[in-house]
């Protein structure tokens, strides 16, 4: 019989769940991938120095894009890495409708190279409404819907851990469509639909509106996808009140929100179709191009929609919200933290490599939320949505030993709009599937991760 190795981080600081906010001191040893015990001085093979710093369960970031070799077409890893250095252990990509690999091919591939992080995915819709041949200004025809539906319940079967819909963009996306599509999943609780908004800027409420109504006809739980780049434009409280009304008439609704005042997409998307800096009330100085020689170019319509037709992919950064805003929805209890992080060849928004540190140090000294909440919403909160709780998002004795060592008072985001992937301070030590990934900021081993299945 393999002898396994008990590995131990010792004098930790973690939270104790079972009397909640209650802080125990404590040392943690792990065996074959699990936390085994948090009993003081346990034998152990292997020990580690804990210093005293918080021992959390990984951070889960339920809203990212798996950009990882979609663009390169080898096995290479770019975003996940980002997410390692900043304490994810588990991303959900797949979101805003866009699958950018195919679904079984990601997953495969992660699971036969391995992964700096693991890694779900969510059915796009957007990418198979496109791949069943269904034009964008058109609808499907009945037969191209049957088609869809069936795409749609092979991965969800095969662990797809929702549908994700990217109406805004797709402005020929209905709500008839859209429900028409989750017909065969109505009212299935373990699973749930997220979506990124039809609407951003002053018709906010509109779209919160739309997706509250797909979340209560479909009976099926709902996350709403970043809601800083949909709400955070003088119009979060109305936002949020629409939110909390549906909470309580019982409407399964969830949020998730990344913490910038910029967002960031595709400069060919529908998003900039149209008057768009109007919705935001913005000027063309609050655009950032991402690539060379363009990104530090002072933009005009005339030059804005040359490149825009010339570089439909380049990511663009709109510094156009307001970050008092998207503070205030985060002392929300049904709002989670996720990143939202997309990058293109190394270049994009710095929340990929910066959200769950700047939340966790920056905002939590300021006193936006406690560190118990910022925890919660980091770990456990999308854990649950996941329906992955009884696996992961605890430090618990047969929980996943997936773990972030950090010191709460030195972690801080340091990636910024001229450096999107610069790693964050603060964190010690991640722990992937039980081994060591990271320490002091220096991958260790980048292929730890796996595939994570719904159901499986
Ligand atoms: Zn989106």
């Amino acid at each position: 019989m393999r002898k396994t190795m008990k590995q131990q981080i010792k004098n930790v600081r973690l939270l104790n769940l079972r009397e909640k906010s209650k802080w125990i001191t404590t040392d943690v040893t792990v065996e074959d991938g699990i936390i085994l015990s948090l009993e003081k001085d346990y034998p152990a093979d292997k020990v580690f120095d804990g210093e005293g710093l918080v021992l959390s369960p990984g951070f889960v970031d339920i809203h990212m894009h798996e950009e990882d070799f979609s663009q390169t077409g080898d096995n290479t890893y770019d975003i996940a890495e980002c997410m390692l250095k900043m304490g994810v252990t588990t991303a959900m990509g797949g979101n805003c409708g866009s699958e950018k690999t195919d679904f079984h091919t990601f997953l495969d591939t992660v699971d036969k190279n391995g992964s700096p992080i693991n890694y779900c995915l969510g059915a796009g819709y957007n990418s198979i409404r496109k791949e069943v041949g269904v034009l964008e200004n058109e609808k499907p025809t009945k037969e191209q819907m049957l088609e869809i539906q069936k795409i749609l319940k092979e991965q969800v079967e095969d662990g797809a851990f929702g549908i994700t819909f990217g109406i805004e963009y797709n402005p020929y996306l209905t709500v008839d469509e859209i429900l028409e599509a989750l017909r065969p999943f109505y009212g299935r609780q373990d699973l749930f639909v997220a979506a990124h908004s039809r609407y951003d800027g002053y018709m906010a409420n509109e779209g919160i509106k739309e997706m509250a109504e797909i979340a209560r006809r479909s009976q099926i739980p709902f996350q709403i996808s970043h809601l800083s780049s949909c709400c955070a434009y003088g119009k979060m409280e109305g936002c949020l009140k629409t939110i909390e009304e549906n909470l309580n008439q019982g409407v399964d609704l969830l949020v998730d929100t990344y913490p910038y005042n910029a967002f960031s997409t595709q400069i060919g998307t529908s998003v900039f179709e149209g008057d768009f800096l109007k919705k935001w009330n913005a000027s063309y100085e609050d655009i950032q191009l991402t690539e060379e020689p363009y990104s530090d170019l002072e933009l005009d319509d005339d030059s804005f929609q040359e490149i825009r037709k010339n570089h439909p992919d380049m990511l663009v950064i709109a510094k156009v919200m307001n970050e008092y805003e998207i503070k205030k929805s985060l002392k929300k209890p049904y709002v989670m933290i996720a990143s939202d992080g997309l990058y293109k060849e190394g270049n994009g928004h710095p929340r990929g490599a910066g959200t769950f540190p700047r939340v966790l140090g920056p905002y939590v000294r300021e006193g936006v939320l406690t560190l118990e909440e910022a925890l919660y919403k980091a770990t456990l909160q999308p854990a649950k949505r996941l329906g992955l709780d009884k696996e992961i998002g605890k430090i618990e004795p047969g929980y996943r030993a997936d773990m972030v060592l950090f010191d709460p008072e030195e972690i801080e985001d340091c990636a910024s709009f001229e450096d999107g992937q610069k790693p964050p301070l603060g964190i010690k030590q991640v722990w992937i599937n039980g081994e060591l990934a990271l320490e002091d900021n220096k991958i260790i081993n980048n292929r730890l991760g796996r595939s994570r299945r719904r159901g499986k």
